[in-house]
């Protein structure tokens, strides 16, 4: 682990650089110094668990041309409604929009160019462990559980199955170098409390318009339910939203004061997303913003799409 106080975890891989998820963000995340390697996990139909961000494979794979008549009514493409093996054949690219054409970032590796494919959770996990052992780096590993709801009601505890490999693969304490997230509140909760999971745990903090889970995070966020949670989790990981404002006078950025908040309660602070392609409102540059954040709020950890750009500004 890097000598710095403030950890890089490397959102879905180095992906400003390379498409989201794929071995070669994860690859390159490692090589540019981050302190963690995100992994969003989704089951397959045949019960895998797969390294993708959303339940839906459409908006980065060629699940549309390669399976034409395999979507559900609203026209998207399910990871589970196939096994791994037909996952397997698709080609990964970089993420797109809606439209099925264009990217989502267009100054970054171009859409459809490559042949990435889907990476198993196993798979990556094992693939971080041998570059581990490769360079001596001790790189960790940061897993979110994707809608556990949704998946109970498509018949799978993917949660369960989360943490048993986990535990296959080493990861079972404190001490590991892993930390283990999830936006759904009461799963969390579950996760601590009736699977015993012992290892360090994120509440993620999202907004209640984005229909992610049950929870409700405003609710979340006030002090008393601060506190509660600070019995059970490690830390938040809240939207940059959740943290920053901006001056009605100068439009300069304002603490909302969740970090100081949680700090109270004894948790960590992870926040989500530092772009250098899409910088917070107020801020210029990567470098300026990565700078407010640690100096003024003190976040423990940033979640970023460029971790060497983050590490710089940490480091200068
Ligand atoms: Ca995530």
């Amino acid at each position: 682990m890097a000598d710095r106080s403030t950890l890089v975890i490397a959102h879905r891989g180095a992906c400003g650089y390379l498409p989201e998820h794929t071995l070669e963000a994860k690859a390159y995340a490692h090589a540019l110094g981050a302190d963690y390697i995100e992994q969003d996990i989704v089951a397959t139909r045949d019960d895998e668990l797969i390294v993708m961000h959303d339940i839906h494979l459409d908006r980065v794979t060629n699940v549309a041309d390669r399976f034409p008549d395999r979507s559900r009514e609203d026209g998207r493409f399910y990871v589970r409604d196939f096994d791994l093996e037909e996952i397997k054949s698709l080609v990964a690219w970089e993420r797109r929009r809606a439209d099925g054409v264009a990217a989502v970032f267009p100054n970054r590796f171009p859409t459809g160019l490559g042949t990435f494919r889907v990476p198993t959770l196993r798979e990556e996990i094992k693939f971080i462990q041998g570059l581990n052992r490769s360079t001596g780096r001790e790189v960790g590993i940061y897993p979110e559980i994707k809608r556990p709801q949704w998946h109970r009601d498509e018949g799978l505890d993917i949660s369960q199955q989360v943490v048993q490999l986990l535990d296959d693969l080493g990861y079972r304490t404190k001490n590991d170098p892993c930390f283990l997230q999830c936006f759904d509140a009461a799963e969390v909760r579950r996760i601590r409390q009736e699977l015993g999971c012992q290892l360090k745990m994120v509440q993620l903090i999202g907004e209640n318009t984005w229909g992610e889970s049950p929870t409700d995070y405003d609710e979340l966020i006030k002090p008393a339910a601060l506190k509660e949670l600070g019995a059970i989790v490690d830390g938040i990981g809240p939207s940059l939203g959740h943290l920053v404002t901006l001056s009605e006078i100068d439009g300069s950025p304002v603490s909302l004061g969740l970090v100081s908040a949680a700090h109270t309660v004894g948790l960590a602070v992870h926040a989500y997303t530092f772009r250098a392609d899409q910088l917070a409102p107020g801020f210029d540059t990567m470098q300026q913003m990565v700078s407010w954040f640690i100096d003024e709020l003190h976040l423990d950890g940033i979640f970023t799409d460029f971790p060497d750009q983050a590490i710089e500004a940490i480091n200068s």
